[in-house]
């Protein structure tokens, strides 16, 4: 265990004092992250999920229900959806919608690429599902292809 002391950052010295007196507990769930799916229409070197178009694995929609029966119940401030390319999850859109209707502030790690393939770009159905529930998107560059 590393000495508090030693830590650069003393806000975190500052915030852990309170509880220095007994066990650590949870304050609050500020984020719920969850990951969609491997399938991806790029296959990056850098990929620490090893994505790519040859994946299949996917969350099923039982899961994805029990995601958003949580996030009802505990209220996060923010869902982020992580993949893959979580658009590529047949069942994406709904979920975003779903989720927005709780409430929760959404936001979408996309790498954008996948907006310009046809079947993802639809007559701009993507950037209008984003719009019209309003759903942030982390963009997610990839800094070499080869
Ligand atoms: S775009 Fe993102 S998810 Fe897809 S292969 Fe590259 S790093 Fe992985």
């Amino acid at each position: 265990m590393i000495p508090l002391q030693v830590l650069p950052d003393r806000r975190l010295d500052e915030w852990v004092d309170p509880f220095r007196s007994g066990p650590l507990r949870g304050v609050s769930l500020e984020t719920v992250q969850v990951n969609i799916g491997l399938r991806c229409n790029l296959a990056c070197h850098h990929c620490h999920v090893e994505s790519g178009p040859s994946r299949t694995e996917e969350m099923s929609w039982e899961t994805m229900r029990a995601v958003l029966r949580t996030i009802e119940t505990i209220q996060p401030r923010t869902l982020d959806i992580t993949g893959g390319a979580p658009e590529m999850h047949p069942r994406f859109r709904e979920f975003v919608r779903e989720a927005k209707s709780l409430g929760v502030r959404v936001i979408v790690r996309t790498n954008l690429t996948i907006l310009l393939q046809d079947r993802y770009a639809d007559c701009n159905c993507l950037p209008s599902c984003y719009s019209e529930v309003d759903v942030s998107r982390s963009i997610e560059v990839p800094t070499r292809w080869d």
